[in-house]
Protein backbone atom coordinates (compact mmCIF):
# COMPACT_ATOMS: atom_id res chain seq x y z
CA UNK A 1 0.00 0.00 0.00
CA UNK A 2 1.66 3.37 -1.14
CA UNK A 3 1.69 5.91 1.64
CA UNK A 4 0.92 9.76 0.45
CA UNK A 5 1.05 12.70 2.86
CA UNK A 6 -1.58 15.71 1.72
CA UNK A 7 -0.60 19.26 2.79
CA UNK A 8 -3.93 21.27 2.57
CA UNK A 9 -6.20 18.24 3.28
CA UNK A 10 -8.82 20.13 5.15
CA UNK A 11 -9.36 22.20 1.82
CA UNK A 12 -11.69 22.08 -1.05
CA UNK A 13 -9.06 19.94 -3.74
CA UNK A 14 -7.29 17.99 -0.51
CA UNK A 15 -10.54 16.51 0.65
CA UNK A 16 -11.30 15.67 -2.73
CA UNK A 17 -8.02 14.19 -3.63
CA UNK A 18 -8.00 12.25 0.32
CA UNK A 19 -10.91 10.74 -1.23
CA UNK A 20 -9.46 9.32 -4.07
CA UNK A 21 -6.40 7.93 -2.80
CA UNK A 22 -8.20 6.36 0.03
CA UNK A 23 -10.54 4.51 -3.20
CA UNK A 24 -7.40 3.61 -4.81
CA UNK A 25 -6.35 1.66 -1.21
CA UNK A 26 -3.68 4.13 -0.04
CA UNK A 27 -2.85 4.91 3.18
CA UNK A 28 -3.63 8.68 3.16
CA UNK A 29 -1.73 11.29 6.12
CA UNK A 30 -2.86 14.64 5.70
CA UNK A 31 -1.65 17.52 8.07
CA UNK A 32 -3.95 20.28 9.25
CA UNK A 33 -3.43 23.67 11.53
CA UNK A 34 -5.18 24.19 14.63
CA UNK A 35 -8.07 26.24 15.02
CA UNK A 36 -9.18 27.83 17.69
CA UNK A 37 -12.79 26.22 17.44
CA UNK A 38 -14.00 23.77 15.37
CA UNK A 39 -12.77 20.39 13.96
CA UNK A 40 -12.00 21.73 10.36
CA UNK A 41 -12.71 18.60 8.77
CA UNK A 42 -16.12 18.96 7.37
CA UNK A 43 -15.50 19.04 3.78
CA UNK A 44 -13.69 15.77 4.14
CA UNK A 45 -16.29 14.32 6.02
CA UNK A 46 -19.15 15.26 2.97
CA UNK A 47 -16.63 12.71 0.83
CA UNK A 48 -15.93 10.38 2.18
CA UNK A 49 -17.05 7.69 5.53
CA UNK A 50 -14.94 9.06 7.99
CA UNK A 51 -15.34 6.84 11.12
CA UNK A 52 -14.78 3.66 8.74
CA UNK A 53 -11.07 5.24 7.41
CA UNK A 54 -10.32 7.62 10.66
CA UNK A 55 -7.31 6.61 12.37
CA UNK A 56 -7.20 3.15 9.71
CA UNK A 57 -6.42 4.31 6.27
CA UNK A 58 -6.49 8.21 7.48
CA UNK A 59 -4.33 9.88 9.90
CA UNK A 60 -4.66 13.19 10.37
CA UNK A 61 -1.96 15.23 11.82
CA UNK A 62 -1.24 18.77 13.58
CA UNK A 63 0.79 20.70 11.08
CA UNK A 64 1.70 23.80 9.32
CA UNK A 65 3.95 24.07 5.82
CA UNK A 66 5.61 27.21 7.37
CA UNK A 67 7.06 25.04 10.59
CA UNK A 68 9.94 23.71 9.32
CA UNK A 69 10.99 21.40 12.25
CA UNK A 70 7.17 20.07 12.70
CA UNK A 71 7.20 18.89 8.91
CA UNK A 72 10.55 17.22 9.23
CA UNK A 73 9.32 15.48 11.97
CA UNK A 74 6.19 14.61 10.47
CA UNK A 75 7.71 13.03 7.22
CA UNK A 76 10.63 11.10 8.89
CA UNK A 77 7.59 9.67 10.75
CA UNK A 78 5.73 8.42 8.22
CA UNK A 79 7.96 8.02 4.98
CA UNK A 80 5.46 8.61 2.33
CA UNK A 81 6.48 7.70 -1.09
CA UNK A 82 4.41 10.56 -2.24
CA UNK A 83 3.71 14.16 -0.96
CA UNK A 84 1.10 16.36 -2.64
CA UNK A 85 1.72 20.14 -1.54
CA UNK A 86 -2.18 21.90 -1.16
CA UNK A 87 -1.42 23.83 1.74
CA UNK A 88 -1.85 27.80 0.81
CA UNK A 89 -3.43 30.77 1.50
CA UNK A 90 -5.24 30.54 -1.92
CA UNK A 91 -7.25 33.73 -2.39
CA UNK A 92 -5.74 35.66 -4.46
CA UNK A 93 -7.99 39.05 -3.28
CA UNK A 94 -6.84 38.34 0.54
CA UNK A 95 -2.88 38.12 -1.05
CA UNK A 96 -3.13 41.59 -1.37
CA UNK A 97 -3.81 42.42 2.18
CA UNK A 98 -1.47 39.50 3.78
CA UNK A 99 1.35 39.81 1.00
CA UNK A 100 4.14 38.50 3.13
CA UNK A 101 1.98 35.82 5.24
CA UNK A 102 0.68 34.51 1.90
CA UNK A 103 4.52 34.23 0.17
CA UNK A 104 5.40 32.68 3.90
CA UNK A 105 2.71 29.92 3.14
CA UNK A 106 3.15 29.62 -0.26
CA UNK A 107 6.68 29.92 -1.49
CA UNK A 108 8.53 29.18 2.10
CA UNK A 109 5.42 26.46 2.32
CA UNK A 110 6.97 24.28 -0.73
CA UNK A 111 10.62 24.95 -0.13
CA UNK A 112 10.77 23.67 3.57
CA UNK A 113 9.32 20.31 1.69
CA UNK A 114 11.76 20.17 -0.89
CA UNK A 115 14.77 20.65 1.32
CA UNK A 116 12.76 17.89 3.50
CA UNK A 117 12.99 15.34 0.80
CA UNK A 118 16.43 16.66 -0.72
CA UNK A 119 17.45 15.65 2.77
CA UNK A 120 15.64 12.45 3.32
CA UNK A 121 17.24 8.85 2.48
CA UNK A 122 13.74 7.62 0.64
CA UNK A 123 12.87 8.89 -3.13
CA UNK A 124 9.81 10.74 -2.22
CA UNK A 125 7.71 11.98 -5.21
CA UNK A 126 6.50 15.71 -4.71
CA UNK A 127 3.17 17.50 -6.42
CA UNK A 128 3.17 20.86 -6.05
CA UNK A 129 -0.03 22.99 -6.54
CA UNK A 130 0.80 25.26 -9.22
CA UNK A 131 -1.75 27.79 -10.28
CA UNK A 132 -3.20 29.23 -13.69
CA UNK A 133 -2.74 32.79 -11.51
CA UNK A 134 1.11 32.91 -12.34
CA UNK A 135 0.53 33.88 -15.97
CA UNK A 136 -1.18 36.65 -14.58
CA UNK A 137 -2.18 39.12 -17.52
CA UNK A 138 -1.68 38.24 -20.96
CA UNK A 139 -2.74 39.21 -24.41
CA UNK A 140 -2.28 35.83 -26.24
CA UNK A 141 -4.44 32.71 -25.22
CA UNK A 142 -5.21 30.03 -24.86
CA UNK A 143 -1.65 29.54 -22.09
CA UNK A 144 -0.08 26.15 -22.09
CA UNK A 145 3.61 25.07 -20.62
CA UNK A 146 5.43 27.48 -22.78
CA UNK A 147 3.71 30.32 -21.97
CA UNK A 148 5.22 33.13 -20.65
CA UNK A 149 4.48 33.88 -16.74
CA UNK A 150 3.42 36.97 -15.51
CA UNK A 151 2.06 37.33 -11.93
CA UNK A 152 -0.64 40.03 -11.43
CA UNK A 153 -1.01 39.37 -7.32
CA UNK A 154 1.17 38.24 -4.30
CA UNK A 155 -0.79 34.93 -4.50
CA UNK A 156 0.43 34.37 -8.33
CA UNK A 157 4.45 35.47 -7.79
CA UNK A 158 4.68 33.11 -4.50
CA UNK A 159 2.77 30.61 -6.26
CA UNK A 160 5.77 31.37 -9.25
CA UNK A 161 8.62 30.87 -6.73
CA UNK A 162 7.29 27.74 -5.68
CA UNK A 163 6.79 26.27 -9.56
CA UNK A 164 10.32 27.52 -10.19
CA UNK A 165 11.82 26.09 -6.94
CA UNK A 166 10.46 22.46 -8.07
CA UNK A 167 12.08 22.73 -11.10
CA UNK A 168 15.24 23.90 -9.50
CA UNK A 169 15.34 21.03 -7.29
CA UNK A 170 14.31 18.54 -10.33
CA UNK A 171 17.29 19.31 -12.06
CA UNK A 172 19.84 19.95 -9.64
CA UNK A 173 19.16 17.28 -6.77
CA UNK A 174 16.75 14.82 -9.34
CA UNK A 175 13.89 14.70 -6.96
CA UNK A 176 10.70 13.69 -8.65
CA UNK A 177 9.47 16.82 -8.49
CA UNK A 178 6.50 18.04 -10.52
CA UNK A 179 3.93 21.49 -10.66
CA UNK A 180 0.25 20.72 -11.96
CA UNK A 181 -0.61 24.42 -13.38
CA UNK A 182 -4.24 24.04 -12.70
CA UNK A 183 -6.97 26.73 -13.94
CA UNK A 184 -9.41 27.30 -12.03
CA UNK A 185 -11.54 24.36 -10.40
CA UNK A 186 -14.79 24.71 -8.37
CA UNK A 187 -17.26 22.74 -6.39
CA UNK A 188 -20.03 22.40 -3.96
CA UNK A 189 -17.09 22.42 -1.45
CA UNK A 190 -15.14 25.58 -2.65
CA UNK A 191 -14.22 28.23 -0.16
CA UNK A 192 -17.07 30.61 0.57
CA UNK A 193 -15.83 33.51 -0.02
CA UNK A 194 -14.21 32.32 -3.98
CA UNK A 195 -16.56 33.70 -6.08
CA UNK A 196 -18.53 31.05 -7.76
CA UNK A 197 -19.79 29.88 -3.95
CA UNK A 198 -19.99 33.78 -2.98
CA UNK A 199 -23.17 33.50 -5.71
CA UNK A 200 -24.51 30.21 -5.46
CA UNK A 201 -24.39 30.76 -1.79
CA UNK A 202 -25.92 34.38 -2.22
CA UNK A 203 -28.66 33.07 -4.89
CA UNK A 204 -30.01 30.24 -2.55
CA UNK A 205 -29.92 32.65 0.34
CA UNK A 206 -32.04 35.23 -1.69
CA UNK A 207 -34.32 32.62 -3.15
CA UNK A 208 -34.99 31.63 0.52
CA UNK A 209 -36.07 34.92 1.66
CA UNK A 210 -32.85 35.00 4.16
CA UNK A 211 -31.09 37.88 2.45
CA UNK A 212 -31.88 40.83 0.13
CA UNK A 213 -29.05 41.08 -2.00
CA UNK A 214 -25.50 39.94 -3.00
CA UNK A 215 -22.10 42.10 -3.66
CA UNK A 216 -19.29 40.66 -5.61
CA UNK A 217 -16.77 42.92 -7.45
CA UNK A 218 -16.96 41.82 -11.20
CA UNK A 219 -19.08 40.34 -13.70
CA UNK A 220 -17.06 40.81 -16.15
CA UNK A 221 -13.63 38.01 -15.64
CA UNK A 222 -13.19 35.36 -17.53
CA UNK A 223 -12.02 32.16 -16.23
CA UNK A 224 -11.19 28.32 -17.48
CA UNK A 225 -13.47 26.94 -14.70
CA UNK A 226 -12.77 23.32 -14.39
CA UNK A 227 -14.29 20.57 -11.05
CA UNK A 228 -12.81 19.64 -8.56
CA UNK A 229 -13.62 15.95 -8.48
CA UNK A 230 -12.19 15.68 -12.07
CA UNK A 231 -9.03 17.79 -11.69
CA UNK A 232 -7.93 15.74 -8.37
CA UNK A 233 -7.93 12.37 -11.35
CA UNK A 234 -5.38 14.60 -13.28
CA UNK A 235 -2.99 15.11 -9.97
CA UNK A 236 -2.72 11.82 -9.09
CA UNK A 237 -2.14 11.10 -13.16
CA UNK A 238 0.48 13.59 -13.21
CA UNK A 239 2.53 11.36 -9.95
CA UNK A 240 2.43 8.31 -11.62
CA UNK A 241 3.75 9.34 -14.98
CA UNK A 242 7.15 7.91 -15.78
CA UNK A 243 8.68 11.01 -15.06
CA UNK A 244 8.66 14.45 -13.29
CA UNK A 245 7.25 17.20 -15.72
CA UNK A 246 5.07 20.56 -15.53
CA UNK A 247 0.75 20.01 -16.86
CA UNK A 248 -1.72 22.31 -17.59
CA UNK A 249 -4.72 21.23 -16.43
CA UNK A 250 -7.55 23.10 -17.75
CA UNK A 251 -11.06 22.67 -20.04
CA UNK A 252 -10.03 24.56 -22.81
CA UNK A 253 -12.86 26.96 -22.94
CA UNK A 254 -13.58 30.17 -21.27
CA UNK A 255 -16.85 31.80 -19.21
CA UNK A 256 -17.31 34.98 -17.35
CA UNK A 257 -19.04 35.40 -14.12
CA UNK A 258 -21.73 36.64 -15.77
CA UNK A 259 -22.04 33.32 -17.65
CA UNK A 260 -22.12 31.47 -13.94
CA UNK A 261 -24.47 33.66 -13.10
CA UNK A 262 -26.93 33.26 -15.80
CA UNK A 263 -26.28 29.64 -15.64
CA UNK A 264 -27.71 28.91 -12.20
CA UNK A 265 -30.60 31.49 -12.82
CA UNK A 266 -31.84 29.11 -15.71
CA UNK A 267 -31.79 26.14 -13.23
CA UNK A 268 -33.78 28.61 -10.89
CA UNK A 269 -36.16 29.28 -14.16
CA UNK A 270 -35.85 32.96 -13.21
CA UNK A 271 -35.94 35.31 -15.84
CA UNK A 272 -32.91 38.14 -15.28
CA UNK A 273 -31.00 40.53 -16.91
CA UNK A 274 -27.98 42.81 -16.76
CA UNK A 275 -28.34 46.67 -16.42
CA UNK A 276 -25.84 49.20 -15.92
CA UNK A 277 -22.37 50.09 -16.72
CA UNK A 278 -18.73 49.56 -14.42
CA UNK A 279 -19.48 49.57 -10.85
CA UNK A 280 -23.34 50.41 -11.26
CA UNK A 281 -24.11 47.39 -12.82
CA UNK A 282 -26.43 44.95 -11.41
CA UNK A 283 -28.88 41.50 -12.08
CA UNK A 284 -32.60 42.52 -11.77
CA UNK A 285 -35.32 40.17 -12.25
CA UNK A 286 -38.35 40.93 -14.36
CA UNK A 287 -40.16 42.16 -11.57
CA UNK A 288 -37.96 44.77 -11.56
CA UNK A 289 -35.87 43.22 -7.98
CA UNK A 290 -31.99 43.78 -7.68
CA UNK A 291 -30.47 40.28 -6.80
CA UNK A 292 -26.64 40.84 -7.56
CA UNK A 293 -24.84 43.83 -7.16
CA UNK A 294 -21.26 45.52 -7.50
CA UNK A 295 -19.15 46.45 -4.65
CA UNK A 296 -16.31 48.59 -4.44
CA UNK A 297 -14.44 46.76 -1.66
CA UNK A 298 -14.71 43.66 -3.27
CA UNK A 299 -12.80 45.30 -6.54
CA UNK A 300 -9.12 43.70 -6.62
CA UNK A 301 -6.60 46.14 -6.87
CA UNK A 302 -5.11 44.38 -9.98
CA UNK A 303 -7.12 41.86 -12.18
CA UNK A 304 -6.82 39.30 -14.54
CA UNK A 305 -9.77 39.83 -17.43
CA UNK A 306 -9.19 36.54 -19.13
CA UNK A 307 -7.38 33.15 -18.48
CA UNK A 308 -8.05 30.40 -21.15
CA UNK A 309 -6.25 26.61 -20.64
CA UNK A 310 -4.69 24.25 -23.26
CA UNK A 311 -4.34 21.04 -21.88
CA UNK A 312 -3.35 19.50 -24.85
CA UNK A 313 -0.23 18.11 -23.65
CA UNK A 314 -2.17 16.38 -20.50
CA UNK A 315 -4.18 14.60 -22.94
CA UNK A 316 -1.45 13.68 -24.68
CA UNK A 317 0.48 12.56 -22.01
CA UNK A 318 -1.24 11.22 -18.91
CA UNK A 319 -4.47 10.81 -21.20
CA UNK A 320 -6.54 13.13 -18.68
CA UNK A 321 -9.52 14.40 -20.33
CA UNK A 322 -12.28 17.13 -18.80
CA UNK A 323 -15.27 15.13 -17.57
CA UNK A 324 -17.57 18.25 -16.12
CA UNK A 325 -19.48 20.79 -18.34
CA UNK A 326 -19.86 24.64 -17.31
CA UNK A 327 -23.02 24.23 -17.12
CA UNK A 328 -23.38 20.87 -15.24
CA UNK A 329 -20.81 22.69 -13.03
CA UNK A 330 -22.69 25.57 -11.94
CA UNK A 331 -26.15 23.50 -11.50
CA UNK A 332 -24.41 20.99 -9.29
CA UNK A 333 -23.22 23.90 -7.27
CA UNK A 334 -26.15 25.75 -7.41
CA UNK A 335 -28.14 22.92 -6.76
CA UNK A 336 -26.29 21.60 -3.53
CA UNK A 337 -26.51 25.37 -1.80
CA UNK A 338 -30.10 25.70 -1.98
CA UNK A 339 -30.45 22.41 -0.18
CA UNK A 340 -27.64 22.98 2.23
CA UNK A 341 -29.74 26.91 2.85
CA UNK A 342 -33.21 25.00 2.91
CA UNK A 343 -32.09 22.75 6.05
CA UNK A 344 -30.95 25.81 7.73
CA UNK A 345 -34.23 26.95 7.93
CA UNK A 346 -35.53 24.15 9.46
P1 LIG B 1 -8.39 25.88 -0.17
O1 LIG B 1 -9.75 25.27 -0.16
O2 LIG B 1 -8.23 27.29 0.24
O3 LIG B 1 -7.45 24.96 0.73
C1 LIG B 1 -6.20 25.39 1.17
C2 LIG B 1 -5.70 24.40 2.20
O4 LIG B 1 -4.41 24.82 2.68
C3 LIG B 1 -6.60 24.28 3.45
O5 LIG B 1 -6.61 22.94 3.87
C4 LIG B 1 -5.87 25.13 4.46
O6 LIG B 1 -6.11 24.77 5.79
C5 LIG B 1 -4.43 24.77 4.10
N1 LIG B 1 -3.44 25.70 4.64
C6 LIG B 1 -3.43 27.05 4.54
N2 LIG B 1 -2.33 27.54 5.16
C7 LIG B 1 -1.66 26.48 5.64
C8 LIG B 1 -0.46 26.33 6.38
N3 LIG B 1 0.28 27.39 6.74
N4 LIG B 1 -0.05 25.08 6.71
C9 LIG B 1 -0.78 24.00 6.38
N5 LIG B 1 -1.94 24.07 5.70
C10 LIG B 1 -2.37 25.30 5.33
O7 LIG B 1 -7.75 25.75 -1.63
P2 LIG B 1 -8.09 24.70 -2.79
O8 LIG B 1 -9.06 25.30 -3.71
O9 LIG B 1 -8.36 23.37 -2.17
O10 LIG B 1 -6.70 24.64 -3.56
C11 LIG B 1 -5.70 23.67 -3.21
C12 LIG B 1 -4.37 24.15 -3.73
O11 LIG B 1 -4.41 24.29 -5.15
C13 LIG B 1 -3.91 25.50 -3.20
O12 LIG B 1 -2.51 25.45 -3.08
C14 LIG B 1 -4.30 26.46 -4.30
O13 LIG B 1 -3.49 27.61 -4.27
C15 LIG B 1 -4.05 25.61 -5.52
N6 LIG B 1 -4.85 25.95 -6.68
C16 LIG B 1 -6.20 26.05 -6.57
C17 LIG B 1 -6.97 26.34 -7.69
C18 LIG B 1 -8.47 26.42 -7.60
O14 LIG B 1 -9.09 26.96 -8.52
N7 LIG B 1 -9.09 25.86 -6.58
C19 LIG B 1 -6.34 26.55 -8.94
C20 LIG B 1 -4.95 26.39 -9.02
C21 LIG B 1 -4.22 26.08 -7.89
P3 LIG B 1 -7.34 25.41 6.65
O15 LIG B 1 -8.50 24.49 6.41
O16 LIG B 1 -6.82 25.37 8.04
O17 LIG B 1 -7.57 26.80 6.14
Amino acid sequence: MKKALITGITGQTGSYLAALLLKKNYIVYGIKRRTSSVYNTARLEELINFKEYFNKKLFILYGDVTDYSNLDSIIKKIQPDEIYNLAAQSHVQVSFEIPEYTTQVNAVGALNLLNIIKNSQKKIKFYQASTSEMFGCQNKMPLNEKSKMNPASPYGAAKLYAYNLVRNYRDSYKIFATNGILFNHESPLRGENFVTRKITIGISEIFHGVKNILEIGNFNSKRDWGHAKDYVEAIWKIMQYKKPLDLVIATNKSYSIKDFIKECFKFLKIEIRFIGKGINEKVVDKNGKTWIKINKKFIRPKDINTLLGDARLAKKIIKWKNKTSFKNLAIEMIKEDLRRTSLKLY
